[in-house]
């Protein structure tokens, strides 16, 4: 695998080369050579189809003509889209989650926002779409893994989203002839500019129930601008309208009444994923730290030097390696058991999103100003910190902030007739 990888820029405005120290410092023994492959592939992918374009998907503001098409697309062609699919259509995987968290590690690395479109088209959607019937995942997994179409899953509302309860969602679904309407908002939703689908999750009478909505040909549903935000720039996420939106009865995913199990199921390995991408993330700030570490020099020596960042940054890889080996065996799991995968999989999420945070931090702080700016004008020097620190906030956030997560690991631990 790759050495090095080019990730900041010199004085000189020439690229400079970083060393990748997870090659180092991280060894996947446990894990079969399958996934040493797909790690080993989908690290010549991401350096190929979403590096070139990672810095201007982070730094371009929201429009829907910013939707990151070319790396998406890369993605599909390299066959990124089929991790998490059985054959005929997918890689066949034995292990397609732990394959498919691999790959969003691997994205991450080089940009965070990519990793969250790949999460709701591969990662989210594709558990949505094991609820569905044979002729509707035989007429869309095709299109899903060739990136002919982009999907979006829907859950949250102006006022309910950590608490998905029945009593908090406001979208409805009601009967109709051969059918069902659906009318409601749902908001912050990855991809939805662009989405030929959607998976939405509606209140239906005293349970709720999950539909598959075809975005582009049906009447009744608007998509709002894309929402602009302090990060995740190329995770575009706006509101979808429904107003009498029809979705035909051979679209409900699962049985109905039975919508909250279907979006939790989906949830769960979203919560893993994130926890990859958390671990890219890190890696990505760690990476950068310790170049910047051994380069830079101060009161007579490199920065590398001191102590209190030897300790600080030996104490992050730690943790790194910990997020690393919780979300690995979160993933494991639940490709052997199926179920939840809990408490690992709150535990992967909440420990490694909050390293990720702190190990950017920490980067940022070892890169003084040169850190905190996005470019010096005066010599074009540019780190992507900047761009790392604003993107690394919302993997505590997202996804089942990091504080339910915490919840659901201590009602395991103390039991749910104390903790409620
Ligand atoms: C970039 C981005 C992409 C997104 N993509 C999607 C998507 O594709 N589909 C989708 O459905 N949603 C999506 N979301 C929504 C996201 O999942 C929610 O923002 C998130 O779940 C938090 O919900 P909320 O914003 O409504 O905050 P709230 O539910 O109001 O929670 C706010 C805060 O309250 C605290 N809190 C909540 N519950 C507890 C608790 N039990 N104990 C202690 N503290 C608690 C936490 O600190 C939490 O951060 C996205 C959001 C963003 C910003």
């Amino acid at each position: 695998m790759t050495e090095t990888v080019t990730t900041t820029t010199h004085p000189t405005g020439e690229p400079a080369q970083v060393p990748r120290l997870q090659n180092r410092m991280s060894h996947d023994t446990w894990l079969s050579a399958k996934i040493a492959e797909v790690r080993a592939h989908a690290r010549a992918a991401v350096e190929a189809v979403v590096m070139p374009h990672a810095r201007e998907i982070g730094t371009t503001e929201e429009s829907v003509d910013s939707f990151p098409w070319k790396a998406f697309r890369g993605m599909a062609d390299e066959g990124l889209f089929a991790a998490p699919f059985a054959r005929p259509h997918g890689s066949g995987f034995d292990q397609p989650m732990l394959a498919t968290c691999t790959v969003t590690e691997e994205i991450a690395y080089h940009s965070s926002s990519m990793a969250g479109v790949y999460d709701g088209q591969c990662i989210l959607t594709p558990q949505a779409l094991s609820f569905a019937s044979a002729e509707v995942q035989e007429l869309l997994v095709p299109r899903l893994i060739s990136g002919q179409s982009v999907f979006s899953f829907a859950t949250t509302e102006p006022d309910a989203s950590s608490d998905l309860s029945v009593e908090s969602m406001q979208t409805v679904l009601t009967a109709t002839d051969g059918g069902y309407f659906v009318n409601g908002r749902k908001r912050w939703i990855t991809n939805s500019v662009v989405a030929d689908w959607a998976a939405v999750l509606c209140r239906d009478g005293e349970a709720m129930t999950m539909v598959l909505i075809d975005m582009k040909n049906t009447k009744g549903i608007r998509v709002g601008a894309p929402d602009l935000k302090m990060g995740h720039r190329g995770q575009l996420t706006a509101d979808i309208v429904f107003d009498n939106a029809f979705v035909s009865s051979g679209y409900v995913l699962g049985a109905r009444g039975g919508g909250l199990a279907v979006a939790l199921s989906c949830l769960t390995r979203g919560r893993i994923g994130i926890a990859a991408a958390g671990v890219g993330v890190a890696q990505a700030a760690l990476d950068l730290a310790v170049e910047r570490l051994r380069t830079r020099h101060a009161f007579g020596g490199p920065l590398g030097k001191l102590q209190y960042w030897q300790f600080k940054m030996a104490e992050r890889a730690t943790e790194i390696e910990c997020s690393r080996t919780l979300y690995q065996k979160a993933a494991t799991r639940l490709d052997a058991e199926g179920g939840s995968a809990e408490p690992e999989a709150a535990m992967a999420k909440a420990y490694a999103t909050r390293v990720a945070v702190d190990t950017v931090r920490d980067s940022l702080q070892i890169h003084g100003g040169y850190g905190f700016a996005r470019q010096v004008s005066e010599t074009g020097e540019s780190v992507r910190l900047e761009e790392l620190y604003r993107d690394a906030k919302i993997l505590e956030i997202f996804e089942g902030a990091n504080e339910l997560q915490q919840w659901i690991i201590a009602r395991r631990l103390i039991g749910r007739d104390v903790t409620g």
